[in-house]
């Protein structure tokens, strides 16, 4: 029996892998519109910085992570998420010495041990920036605005921007009981996961997308009520930019993000469309992860695009790329020919497909035809000898015939 892929891992083939190069490029576009270089960091860490960073009682360490124990006996970790790799990097290389403000982003895979289905899978990609160095609200409403215009950019409107606040150690801890007072007595309607975590993470009830606990908590204390006055104006002050700049978004007070280290502005891109992976995007501001792994006083700001939920909104059609130029040739001496203009087309720049076996003319148009390209060239023993050929572009069946040059096929084909 011939071996497979793990379960949850996927090849991203030909003809999907187009809608990805898009991606890439366009994020690539807009974050260096707005000051963000790259950042690539391993894919494996201590295990360590993953239970510290993003929190111990969180679903990601608490039941997704790939971690083992490698041959030396460290414990290491297939990184789940960037930021704590990131942060990881700025901190060791000593970043902030240079300049406490940093834009950073990066792209590749994640790994998560989760029950794969669509829009769900154990490898998946992130795209992601993170910004270090500024607490102003300036900075929340640029990070939102860029993750909108990334995805105008990819001509997709439907995922929504929301965005909540989870206040900061100052004012959660209170809202946290006030909380808990209120779930206390709804514990009988929670889910088993809920209920286990009401003393660890009450907030999670929140957001859970189990029927019986969205009822429960419906009329709950939102944390946006509870806000302390330094988080209440940051709030403020970060609608009032996006407002500013026409960024539209909507509040939704009660998006609690699974990982432990976000305070403040919380955010996330989300659509209708994938069912219940809804949320295309995330992110949020995380102004005591940088010490808390042993650095500086430094605040940060940052979110992850899942790129697999943003391909899955995309139209592969839209991204495939088919070759310029199809040369079908007759006899050895017109392959010969043919190869060789090929050579020196696509040399030039110029996408060249031809036939490698000597195969039948209208086998070869039926290929050429197969993998639309635009224009086809026929080069057979009268076309040799009279040194001109014809070139047909197939959208129109228009035919011109050529000098069978590269200079003068180039030039055709541009025109
Ligand atoms: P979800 O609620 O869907 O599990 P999450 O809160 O765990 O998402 P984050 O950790 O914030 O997700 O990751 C940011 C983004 O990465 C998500 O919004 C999503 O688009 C994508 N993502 C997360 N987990 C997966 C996965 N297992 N497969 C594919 N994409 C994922
Ligand atoms: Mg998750």
């Amino acid at each position: 029996m011939s071996i497979t892929a793990i379960k949850g891992f996927n090849d991203i083939l030909p003809g999907e892998v187009e809608k990805w190069h898009h991606i890439e490029a366009a994020a690539r576009d807009v974050f260096s519109r707005f000051g963000f270089s790259e950042i690539r960091v391993p894919i494996l860490e201590k295990t360590d910085l993953f239970a510290r960073s993003i929190g111990d009682t969180t679903d990601i360490v608490e039941k997704e992570m790939y971690s083992f124990i490698d041959k030396g006996e460290n414990r290491i970790t297939l990184r789940p998420e960037g930021t704590a790799g990131v942060m990881r990097a700025f901190i060791e290389h000593k970043l902030y010495a240079l300049d406490p403000l940093s834009k950073l982003y990066y792209m590749g895979p994640m790994f998560r041990y989760e029950r794969p289905q669509k829009g769900r899978y154990r490898q998946f990609h992130q795209i992601g920036a993170e910004v270090t160095g500024v607490a102003n609200p300036k900075i929340d409403a640029q990070v939102l605005t860029m993750l909108s215009r990334f995805f105008t950019e990819l001509e997709l409107d439907e995922p929504t921007l929301e965005i909540n606040s989870l206040g900061c150690p100052e004012c959660r801890p209170a809202y946290r009981e006030t909380l808990k007072e209120f779930l206390r007595l709804k514990l009988d309607a929670l889910c088993e996961d809920c209920c286990r975590r009401f003393e660890t993470n009450p907030l999670r009830a929140l957001d859970c997308k189990v029927e019986g606990c969205k009822t429960a908590t419906a009329g709950a204390p939102a944390m946006l009520e509870h806000l302390c006055t330094g988080c209440d104006t940051h709030f403020a002050s970060t609608r009032e930019y996006l407002e500013l700049v026409s960024t539209r978004y909507r509040i939704n007070n009660r998006m609690v993000r699974g990982l432990d280290y976000y305070t403040r502005t919380t955010f996330e891109m989300v659509t209708g469309l994938l069912g219940a992976q809804s949320a295309v995007a995330a992110g949020g501001r995380y102004d005591g992860l940088i010490s808390d792994l042993g650095g500086p006083q430094v605040t940060g700001i940052g979110f992850a695009v899942g790129v697999e939920r943003v391909a899955l909104l995309l139209d592969a059609a839209k991204f495939s790329s088919s070759p310029d130029l199809f040369i079908v040739a007759l006899g050895e001496q017109s392959e010969r020919r043919a190869f060789s203009i090929a050579c020196e087309l696509q040399a030039r720049g110029v996408s060249v497909e031809f036939d490698y076996d000597g195969k039948s003319m209208k086998s070869q148009m039926r290929r050429a035809d197969k993998l639309s390209c635009s224009f086809t060239l026929i080069i057979g023993e009268s076309e040799l000898a009279s040194g001109k050929a014809p070139l047909k572009e197939m959208a129109t069946g228009v035919q011109t015939e050529v000098t069978l040059d590269t200079d003068s096929i180039a030039n055709h084909l541009k025109s």
